[in-house]
């Protein structure tokens, strides 16, 4: 079908919540994809940040088909081997508490913000300005961003946002608070890395007043900021993380992984998820958890993330570079329209990125790129501005 068949379908059927580009993606491997037309295209976004580990990983694909063929649904009521490894590994690799399985980051942001409350009953979960934490009622209500809220009043109560400041945090916490929920790099925010300052702030504050200080790594983790947790760059220690994107190796999951104080603070028939934790997704996020795990790829990261941001400073139209590893975002000049330059690097120049805001841009790559790639996707960009 054509790209104008698909979008007289979507007009016609599908629920308009989505502003598609006009490209229809057949294929993909590495950081390569393909149109329907057979142009080759370098992807840059890498799924919002899901395909880490590249597309179609050829571990992750096998570990699905495998699992495929033998089994692969049959309910939480059962036991099956992949997810109580995955719960293992991940434990083992993270905070080394327990895990609860989800389908995706906000259901995670879910199951944290339930658990919060299970341990502290009634307690209020402060959340920053420009936080994202997904569209579901309770990770909405967590997401301060009046565009988001507004049309879907009235929210879940007892959340508390506020300034990303040491004082405005001191400020909203207290015997009340069950929890401060964050994401130590802020993803959708535009790509807003947190202070240190602010992180040991949240992390004194929460230990005063026994909340749980809980990271939203569902984007910043799996490997992305060049460790496998972002909080492994802080100087902090959260009580509890959660994580999706990145995990399934392209298919959908969801994760909270607490330290051992919130291990055992859920008990039977406190949540639940009818999909969660199957056999062939944990398959394949076993795999993808192992590939994104590697210290080679790690420092890799690392240091393609310095090439990255380095040669992105070059470019005249580009006044700042934020980030962490291969998280990047580019600030834009006055004048030069982030939303423009990644529709145009899309239809132009055929490089997958995307814009966070008017003057901002996001470059998520899998972390399997190459030095030359890098080069590649910032002598794209460049060639859009002269
Ligand atoms: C994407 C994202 C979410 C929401 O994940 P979904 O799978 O879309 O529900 C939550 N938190 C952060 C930080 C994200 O980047």
């Amino acid at each position: 079908m054509s790209v104008a068949e698909l979008r007289e379908l979507e007009r016609a059927y599908a629920i308009p919540t989505y502003m598609r580009n006009p490209v229809q993606f057949v294929r993909g491997e590495g950081a390569t994809l393909w149109d329907a037309e057979g142009n080759e295209y370098l992807d840059f976004l890498a799924g919002i940040s899901v395909l880490n580990v590249g597309h179609c990983h050829p571990r992750v694909v096998a570990a699905i088909q495998e699992q495929a063929t033998r089994l692969m649904h049959v309910s939480n009521l059962y036991y099956t081997e992949p997810v109580m490894l995955l719960s293992k590994a991940l434990s083992d690799s993270s905070l080394r508490g327990k895990v609860f399985f989800a389908n995706s980051g906000a259901e995670a942001n879910e199951a944290a913000i339930k658990l919060a409350r299970r341990a502290k009953p009634g307690g209020e979960i402060v959340v920053l300005r420009d936080a994202f934490h997904g569209r579901t009622y309770g990770a909405l209500s967590a997401t301060p961003q009046e565009a988001k809220q507004a049309p879907f009043a009235p929210l879940v109560p007892g959340f508390v946002p506020v300034a990303k400041e040491p004082d405005a945090l001191a400020a909203a916490v207290g015997p009340q608070t069950a929890a401060i929920l964050l994401e130590p790099i802020q993803g959708e925010g535009g790509v807003l890395p947190l202070s240190d300052e602010l992180l040991i702030a949240a992390r004194e504050l929460c230990d005063q007043v026994g909340a749980a200080l809980i990271f939203d790594e569902v984007q910043t983790g799996m490997g992305r900021t060049g460790t496998l947790w972002a909080y492994e760059q802080t100087p902090v220690v959260p009580d509890a993380l959660t994580t999706a994107k990145a995990l399934g190796g392209g298919l959908p999951i969801g994760a909270l992984i607490t330290g051992p104080r919130l291990a055992d603070v859920f008990e039977p028939g406190d949540h639940a998820s009818t999909f969660a934790g199957g056999p062939v997704i944990c398959a394949a996020a076993l795999v993808a958890l192992e590939i994104c795990s590697d210290p080679e790829l790690l420092a890799s990261v690392v240091a393609l993330g310095e090439r990255f941001a380095a040669a992105l400073e070059e470019l005249p139209f580009v006044t700042s570079v934020r980030g962490r590893g291969l998280l990047v975002g580019a600030e834009l000049v006055p004048g030069v329209s982030a939303v423009e330059l990644a529709r145009r690097a899309l239809s132009e120049e055929r490089l997958v990125i995307n814009a966070t805001g008017p003057s901002s841009l996001r470059m998520e790559p899998p972390l399997i790129v190459t030095e030359a790639e890098i080069d590649d996707a910032v002598a794209r960009i460049g060639r859009l501005v002269s």
